[in-house]
């Protein structure tokens, strides 16, 4: 795993947010965590950034780079696919963003300040996404990577199911 020292024992999110939540709560939260991010890492969070960014939290539900494209040119901006997928690249290298291999989507997150390993519950009903970002399933699966000898690189886990706002439905 990219960094052994993320080793965190609290849970920092607390699941899917409930329907009709203020979303542009998250929203700002999570852009003023990405700035001290930044700032604290020296990393340039240039407009174009920015934008990327603010566009994947519309909305709890990952999306993918080209529907990043047809926001971006529905407001206007003229951005080409590597644009977006640098933009991309630099959301997840500084952990604003994480990468959900299953459906090639990208969703913010809300606790960028401690690296961790993307752990996700993924709704097939309304296609929400909630990092579960628990300590003890990074370090056993660390640990049993280790005892096989086996060099881990990249590692999120991806669990199917469906949210508590679709099974009350
Ligand atoms: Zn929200
Ligand atoms: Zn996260
Ligand atoms: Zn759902």
């Amino acid at each position: 795993m990219a960094s052994p020292r993320r080793i965190h024992a609290k849970t920092t999110r607390t699941g899917f947010a409930p329907p009709g939540h203020d979303h542009a709560h998250c929203v700002d939260d999570a852009l003023a965590a990405a700035e001290r991010q930044c700032a604290a890492k020296g990393a340039k969070l240039t407009e174009q950034r920015r934008r990327v960014l603010a566009l994947i939290w519309n909305s709890h539900e990952p999306v993918g780079a080209y529907t990043l494209l047809d926001r971006l040119r529905d407001e206007g901006v003229r951005a080409q696919p590597p644009t977006v997928y640098r933009a991309l690249d630099f959301l997840v290298e500084n952990g604003l963003i994480h990468r959900i291999e299953s459906l090639n989507a990208y969703v913010g997150c809300a606790a960028p300040a401690q690296r961790h390993v993307g752990q996700f519950l993924i709704c097939t009903g309304c296609h929400s996404a909630a990092e579960l970002d628990d300590a003890s399933i990074g370090a056993a699966i660390a640990q049993r990577a280790k005892e096989i000898g086996f060099a881990v690189s990249r590692a999120t886990v991806e669990i199917a199911g469906l949210c508590p706002n679709c099974r009350a439905r």
